[in-house]
């Protein structure tokens, strides 16, 4: 349009990057957050190292969602990292090549790239194996392409279950006798001496280099709405079929909104609610856009854009609707907003972060 490239269709976008890579004349730029909507993104070259030297952010923490892309930059960033860990080889046998914090799909892929360099290297994770994906919903359809991991190989899949995913990963890692170090948390990271200190609630270690995998899902953004504290709101949906015969508000415009919606609308007697304050569905995959319109028009859920969530009551809502405000009965509100950057923790190591606003 004016000589200059349009978006058409962002509903179509995947957000693998792929267009820009194959573009034979660079003339697509990939671009972070909407014009109106700013989304702090951490500075990070193309290798995924941070302006911190040694420290790499992966996967949904670098701004780019879905667990293709976070497999692929876990693999690439260690890839990366092997070209000049072994080039000066480690004297102190004290000390680690990396740490990877997370294991999540970008933690595990860093890690089995670790493991096929052979690095002496550790992964740390908080939780549980599998990151925000033991957070879905059970039975959740998982849309994703074709991934690759290391020391495995591709992963053909586009549609499976939060389950078989899941399974996937830990025949993985039960094959290759890869060790994760579940619920240890990082609770510190400092530069020492042109190294690092990991400080976890075990232990402390040193390491030349870091890959942050820690997704940005453990602070789920507010709305700042009035109640909002109240227990009947959530951040995440594990188990629909705890809902049955409910007036249920859900709020947000991406796949987890939609997803979350379909799952509560298919339990009996529900009575569903999707807000969202945009004016359409643009980013969220097209099978969802396709199940959300047949649930539509089967009347299993009411979708109300150019909406904002105002008060949280016991028994009610009130959602402003364009000028108008409005109340609708309600016993529980699933909240999808994102997450929020650990901007703190990234600030105090000395990573800069950039507030990007959907601009090349
Ligand atoms: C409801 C929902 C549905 C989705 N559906 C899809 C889908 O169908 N297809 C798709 O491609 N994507 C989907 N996504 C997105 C996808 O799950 C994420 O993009 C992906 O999991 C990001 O991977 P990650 O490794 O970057 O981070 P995460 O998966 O978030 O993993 C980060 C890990 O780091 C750990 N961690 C955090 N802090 C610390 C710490 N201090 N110390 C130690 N460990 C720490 C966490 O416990 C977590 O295990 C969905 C997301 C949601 C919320």
């Amino acid at each position: 349009m004016n000589g200059k490239a349009a978006l058409i269709n962002a509903s179509r976008c995947i957000g693998h990057g792929a267009c820009a890579a194959a573009c034979p004349v660079g003339a697509i730029t990939l671009v972070f957050g909407t014009e109106t909507r700013g989304v702090n993104i951490p500075y990070i070259t193309p290798n995924f190292e941070t302006n911190v030297k040694g420290i790499f952010i992966v996967g949904e923490l670098g701004g780019m969602g879905l667990i293709r892309n976070a497999v692929t930059q876990g693999r690439e960033a260690v890839e990366y990292i092997s070209c000049f860990i072994k080039e000066n080889e480690v004297v102190n046998k004290d000390i680690y090549d990396t740490i990877i914090v997370g294991a999540g799909p970008s933690g595990i892929s860093a890690s089995l790239a670790a493991l096929k360099y052979k690095f002496k290297f550790l992964t740390i994770e908080q939780g549980d194996i599998g990151g925000t994906i033991l957070q879905y919903p059970r039975h959740k359809i998982v849309m994703t392409s074709t991934m690759e991991l290391p020391l495995y190989g591709k992963v053909k899949v586009k549609e499976t279950t939060k389950e078989s995913l899941l399974d996937l990963f830990m025949e993985v890692i039960k094959k290759t006798g890869l060790k994760i170090n579940i619920n240890e948390k990082m609770l510190e990271l400092k530069q020492e001496n042109g190294n690092f200190r990991v400080i976890t609630t075990k232990g402390e270690y040193l390491s030349r280099t870091v890959v942050l995998a820690i997704g940005r899902r453990g602070t789920p953004r507010k709305l700042g709405a009035l109640g909002e504290n109240l227990p009947k709101v959530t951040y995440r949906l594990l188990e629909p079929e705890q809902h049955r015969n409910q007036n249920l508000l859900v709020v947000g415009g991406g796949d987890s909104a939609v997803e979350t919606a379909m799952a509560l609308a298919n339990q009996p007697g529900n009575n569903v609610i999707l807000s969202y304050r945009g004016e359409s569905f643009s980013r969220i995959k097209p099978m969802n856009k396709q199940r959300l319109d047949e649930a539509v028009s089967k009347k299993l859920i009411k979708v109300i854009f150019n909406s904002n969530l105002k008060e949280i009551r016991e028994k009610d809502v009130k959602i402003t609707v364009g000028e108008e405000i409005k109340v609708f009965p309600n016993d529980y509100i699933y909240i999808f907003a994102g997450g929020e950057l650990p901007n703190e923790f990234l600030t105090k190591i000395g990573i800069q972060i950039e507030k990007k606003f959907g601009k090349a």
